[in-house]
């Protein structure tokens, strides 16, 4: 068991490199041992490329026969874009496979597992399946809800500026800090915020520090489509951007769309979050990553729609009664309605604070 537990990490880690590429599959990663040496090692790095299984027992190639297989999820059993994993390691003469945790896609959910044991194949399950689903926590959310996994990210001071009163906010944290916020896009399918953000700081929402990945698709709400023809998120060409407004002119929405920008009308004046959040699901956007402003912000807490709350904090005190905090908008009247988090994680990022924080289940 001891094993198991240290083979099925080196697995994890594994599967980590495609966390946010692989979307609308998840993360996988796969480790074949045999007799006590590890001989392949895969993980899934894009959908409609091989599986982590097919790359670890091509790697092992005769070695596999007998050997045991360590995987973070249960290996498919249904014909998608490539052939079925399970049969593949049948095929193989794998020995054992041993899984972190089961797959909740119909199309495979128990019968993976089903189909190796039927080979005559030992499987075991749930060996560091919190890691596991920790490690998946996007795709779960996504195939049970029909809805990106929304994740709400703001930098600010220690009293809780995300500017000044006079709307300067580049920078309130660190170098180190904005580099783990870039790390993070790469990890979302899609960034989102509000038009005041592209007004105010124009920004880029690109990924422009660490290894060279996909761009996440950027999303603005903007209702009465404000956002200026000019602004990087439009004019630069580096990533796709949808603007969602609240129902516009087809004229209003052309001189966009003429420069690749696509804009979705909402169906009520006022755009809801939850119509945004069922639109993206629709779209095939699994994760989100909400950086902006504060209203939006409030939006997203008060529509219930927040699976994840990371802040960067900063050693730093603004002040000043107009400077936005991290949440604005009407917020909760009554602290009983306050949004109260469960702290994950609290780290220090050179000299500011990262607390990761989840709302509690109510
Ligand atoms: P937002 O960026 O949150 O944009 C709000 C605007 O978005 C609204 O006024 C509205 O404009 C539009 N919108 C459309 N639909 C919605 C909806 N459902 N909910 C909320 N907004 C919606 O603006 P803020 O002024 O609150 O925040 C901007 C400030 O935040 C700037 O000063 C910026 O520098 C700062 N900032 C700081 C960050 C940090 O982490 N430090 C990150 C991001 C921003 P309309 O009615 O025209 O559609
Ligand atoms: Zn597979």
């Amino acid at each position: 068991m001891h094993n198991d537990e240290h083979y099925m990490r080196l697995a994890l880690d594994v599967a980590k490199a495609g966390v946010g590429q692989t979307s609308p599959n998840p993360a996988v990663g796969a480790v074949v041992v045999n007799g006590g040496t590890v001989v392949g090692l895969g993980a899934h790095l894009k959908a409609g490329e091989p599986h982590a299984e097919v790359y670890a027992i091509r790697m092992a190639g005769e070695k596999a026969r007998g050997a045991t297989v360590y995987v973070t999820l249960e290996p498919c059993s249904h014909y998608g874009k490539t052939p079925p994993c399970a049969d593949l390691l049948i095929q193989a003469g794998v020995r054992r496979v041993v899984v972190a945790t089961t797959d909740p896609n119909p199309l495979v959910a128990g019968k993976g597992i089903a189909k190796l044991r039927q080979a005559g194949i030992d499987v075991d399950v749930g060996v560091l399946k919190d890691e596991a689903d920790e490690l998946n926590r996007m795709f779960f959310h996504y195939i049970a809800a029909k809805t990106p996994f929304v994740t709400l990210k703001f930098a600010c001071s220690l009293d809780g500026k995300i500017a000044t009163a006079t709307g300067e906010s580049k920078w309130i944290t660190s170098s180190a800090a904005r580099e783990d916020v870039h790390r993070l896009r790469a990890q979302h399918d899609a960034i989102l915020v509000g038009v005041n953000t592209v007004l105010t700081d124009n920004p880029k929402l690109t990924v422009r520090f660490g290894e060279k990945r996909k761009n996440p698709l950027r999303i603005i709400l903007d209702t009465k489509l404000r956002t200026p023809l000019d602004a990087h998120v439009v004019a630069d060409k580096e990533a796709e951007t949808w603007i969602i407004t609240g129902g516009v002119s087809r004229e209003q929405a052309a001189a966009y769309e003429r420069l690749g920008v696509r804009v979705f009308s909402m169906p009520t004046a006022q755009i809801d979050v939850r119509d945004v959040l069922r639109l993206l699901g629709e779209q095939g956007v699994m994760s989100l990553f909400v950086e902006g402003g504060s209203r939006v912000h409030d939006s997203f807490l008060r529509a219930g729609a927040v699976n994840e709350v990371i802040a960067y904090i900063a050693p730093k005190l603004i002040g000043g009664r107009g400077a936005p905090t991290s949440v604005g908008g009407l917020g909760f009247a009554r602290l009983a309605e306050a949004v109260e988090l469960d702290i994950r994680r609290i780290e220090t990022i050179g000299p500011d604070i990262k607390i990761v924080a989840a709302p509690k289940r109510k």
